[in-house]
């Protein structure tokens, strides 16, 4: 972890115990400010999560809290992954959850990268 973490941060949430070595995962790609895995339930023939390596719950805590220098490393490193997964040319779609709105599930900010197929319509309609 490269800075203070918000209190309201669980360090115990899955992406954290990843981090740290303690839960495995099919890395894609690391470095000083990120680490890139496939999801383990894909949806879609690329589904690839990028996490910075500082404990931020969030978009929200992200953006208004990380470095200049953790922000540029991290979205350097997205674009990265991308290019190295090959879906640049098709095209992909970057997601990021934020709160019960978006049903975030894991408190640890995570791009979702979803590729190798069509994706359809931006968001759909609950129900
Ligand atoms: P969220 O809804 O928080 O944006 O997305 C969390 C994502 O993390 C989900 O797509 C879920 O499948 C993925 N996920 C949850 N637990 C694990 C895990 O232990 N390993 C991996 N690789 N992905 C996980």
């Amino acid at each position: 972890m490269t800075s203070a973490a918000s209190p309201d941060y669980d360090e115990s949430n899955i992406f954290a115990r990843i981090l740290r070595g303690e839960i495995p995962c099919k890395k894609v790609y690391e470095d000083g400010h990120a680490l890139a895995f496939h999801d383990i339930q894909p949806q879609a023939p690329v589904h690839v999560l990028v996490i910075p390596r500082g404990a931020y719950v969030s978009m929200d805590d992200f953006s208004a809290n990380a470095g200049d220098d953790e922000i540029a490393g991290f979205f350097r490193a997205v674009g990265k992954v991308a290019r190295m997964l090959e879906i640049e040319t098709d095209g992909y779609r970057m997601l990021a959850n934020h709160g019960r709105n978006a049903n975030q599930e894991v408190p640890h900010f995570h791009v979702h990268l979803f590729g190798g197929r069509p994706l359809g319509g931006m968001v759909r309609q609950p129900g």
